[in-house]
């Protein structure tokens, strides 16, 4: 299919990017700046400008951001939104996480009616932070899957960066179904939710300063920062960016993935302890920078936590997923190629 994948400079989106070329479609990928464009371009030298081409939109917080994007010859099929605000680095809650998440969401769904009614699949990637519910909680005995929804309020989201960024993709999210509820557009929704994602980072776009999100606390543990005590774990599901990309393809490849939610996650726990025990294992160069194992923190909670339900991912999706251990010495392997 002729397909156009937001933002793809970041972590992963780049592997999506990947997926999408392996299955034979056609990319056309939106990134902020000509020179993001020309390094994916190098990374790809033997991709024809038929199979991978490019559109600059530097701000997606823009109302008509994407009113040029939509538009290719030949025509789109299918989009991909990925492009999102994560991290917690924000002085203004509102127009630094908020405005980009929403106004991205429902500025490109409103280009797509407007300009490309070809496209008959939007999948969108939202999280596990429209999920979960700061109310409801981790603790043991609940249960999280597709029909939770996290019930954050705009006070809530205000009061700092973390709540600003679960409200920024729950918001997000919401938008979008109701779009679709209310403008009756041509195209399917279906969306990716995803809790921490762990995994490769691509060499090309990365350093180890300029790391994504996610994968900081791993490049944290072998750089010597939790010595003194491991950080508490958060959130204690997670899932590889290889099996989240293969889930924003499928879900227009697959039959019957339209018009669905995808809790994409690997379906067991992890914590911050494990995350340094597979370290101390597979890396043994990295020892002196590893706390000991008598350092206390990254636990699981004495009572225990959360259940999290991947079925209808499996089921709809056909996903197998990655376990803990490959993912994180993959994860490492990756960082040591850009320094680490
Ligand atoms: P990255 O930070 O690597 O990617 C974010 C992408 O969004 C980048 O390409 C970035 O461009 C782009 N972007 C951000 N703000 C803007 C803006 N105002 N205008 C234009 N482009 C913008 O993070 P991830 O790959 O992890 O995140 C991708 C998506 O996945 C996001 O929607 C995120 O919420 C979601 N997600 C991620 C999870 C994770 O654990 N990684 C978990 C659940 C969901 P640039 O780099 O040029 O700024």
């Amino acid at each position: 299919s002729r397909v156009l994948l937001t933002g793809g400079s970041g972590f992963i989106a780049a592997h999506t990017l990947d997926v999408l070329l392996e299955h034979g479609h056609s990319v056309v990928t939106t990134v902020r700046s000509q020179e993001k464009a020309d390094k994916i371009k190098e990374a790809h030298p033997n991709v024809g400008k038929d199979k991978l081409d490019f559109a600059i939109v530097e701000d997606i917080a823009q109302p008509d951001a994407f009113e040029k994007a939509v538009v290719s010859d030949p025509p789109f099929e299918i989009v991909l939104h990925t492009a999102s605000p994560f991290h917690f680095n924000v002085t203004d809650v509102q127009k630094e996480l908020l405005d980009p998440a929403v106004i991205g969401t429902t500025g490109i769904l409103k280009s797509i009616k407007k300009h490309a009614p070809t496209v008959k699949r939007v999948v969108i990637t939202s999280s596990f932070a429209a999920i979960l519910s700061p109310k409801t909680g981790f603790a043991k005995g609940v249960t999280y899957s597709e029909e939770n929804w996290n019930d954050i309020t705009t006070e809530e989201a205000l009061q700092n960066p973390q709540n600003g960024y679960r409200a920024s993709k729950t918001f997000a999210e919401r938008a979008a179904w109701d779009f679709v509820e209310k403008e009756k557009p041509n195209f399917q929704l279906s969306t990716i939710n995803p809790p921490l994602v762990f995994g490769p980072i691509v060499h090309y776009l990365n350093s180890l300063d300029g790391l994504n999100t996610s994968n900081q606390r791993v490049r944290d543990i072998i750089q010597g920062k939790s010595k003194a005590g491991i950080p508490a774990t958060g959130v204690y599901i997670w899932v590889d960016v290889r099996d989240v990309a293969l889930a924003h393809v499928k879900a227009f490849e697959a039959p019957n993935a339209g018009n669905k939610r995808f809790f994409v996650t690997e379906g067991g726990h992890f914590n911050n302890r494990l995350i340094v025990d597979i370290i101390r294992k597979n890396f043994p160069e990295y020892e002196s920078q590893l706390p000991s194992p008598d350092v206390k923190g990254g636990e699981y909670p004495a009572d225990g936590v959360f259940t999290a339900n991947n079925k209808q991912s499996i089921e709809v999706l056909g996903l197998k997923y990655r376990k803990f251990e490959d993912t994180i010495v993959d994860t490492v392997k990756s960082l040591q190629n850009v320094g680490a």
